[in-house]
């Protein structure tokens, strides 16, 4: 569960990123988050990742408290996490099926249940036959799913993924979101941030927009209406 109360955050520039934003997703929503560049929609994430503090206001994710949480904290937080990065960060000279199973080295999962459990993560975000494919050799919509898996792997309360569909054409871009739902469906929460307006609009989610750090609407069944 991630509760936001009227938390505001401020970089080191003095630029005031967030202010006094409120919003609450609970356990097995699938919540849009959209907005213009430069609204602060980035820093929502990573305050939710704690990458940054919030300088007023609670932010509670998972019950880890963002405001309060220790450097040695943040790993466990994240783990209750699977972010999905627009530009991957894949690792170039490992396979794709060691790019996912690495998530789960990382933990000290055991070989048995990295056995397990990456074919079905790959089989889930359809890229059974891909194993051995490194990054390079894969379209960008397949490095998109491989990322998509590895955030799934250890099995997150939370899925976030920051402009999935960035590079992607328009029936790959359908297909991520239906990727998304059925993740959804299993009982993953799914946070997505778009700028895509004909894919938020035909899926009829909850949207929160945000405008210039604060929280413009937030409407379940909603629509993109905010205008580039
Ligand atoms: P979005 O993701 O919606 O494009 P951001 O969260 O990246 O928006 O940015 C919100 C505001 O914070 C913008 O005014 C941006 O210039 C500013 N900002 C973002 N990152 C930094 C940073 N590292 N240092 C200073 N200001 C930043
Ligand atoms: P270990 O568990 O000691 O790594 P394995 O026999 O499971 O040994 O695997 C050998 C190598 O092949 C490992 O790097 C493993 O991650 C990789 N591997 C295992 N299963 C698959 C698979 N289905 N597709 C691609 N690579 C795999």
């Amino acid at each position: 569960m991630i509760s936001v109360k009227e938390a505001s955050m401020v970089y080191d520039n003095g630029c005031r990123a967030l202010n006094k934003v409120t919003f609450r997703i609970e356990e097995g929503e699938f919540v849009f988050l959209v907005g213009a560049s430069g609204s602060g929609k980035s820093t929502i994430i990573k305050m939710l990742t704690a990458e940054v503090r919030p300088v007023e206001g609670r932010v509670l994710v998972n019950n880890f408290n963002i405001g309060k949480i220790k450097k040695r904290e943040i790993p466990y937080l994240r783990r209750t996490l699977g972010v999905v990065y627009q530009d991957f960060r894949l690792i170039e000279n490992k396979t794709v099926y060691e790019n996912v199973a690495f998530a789960m080295r990382a933990i000290g999962a055991s070989g048995k249940a990295i056995k397990n459990r990456v074919p079905y993560v790959l089989e889930l975000v359809g890229l059974i036959g891909k194993e051995d494919c490194r990054p390079v050799e894969l379209s960008g919509g397949e490095q998109q799913r491989v990322a998509i898996a590895r955030a799934l792997v250890n099995n997150p309360r939370v899925i976030i993924a920051d402009e999935p569909t960035g590079n992607l054409d328009p029936e790959r871009s359908l297909e991520l979101m239906v990727l998304f739902e059925k993740i959804n469906e299993l009982g993953t929460t799914v946070l997505i941030v778009t700028h895509a307006k004909e894919l938020v609009d035909q899926f009829g989610k909850r949207v929160i927009m945000i405008n210039k750090g604060e929280v413009a609407s937030d409407q379940t069944g909603g629509y993109y209406t905010y205008e580039e």
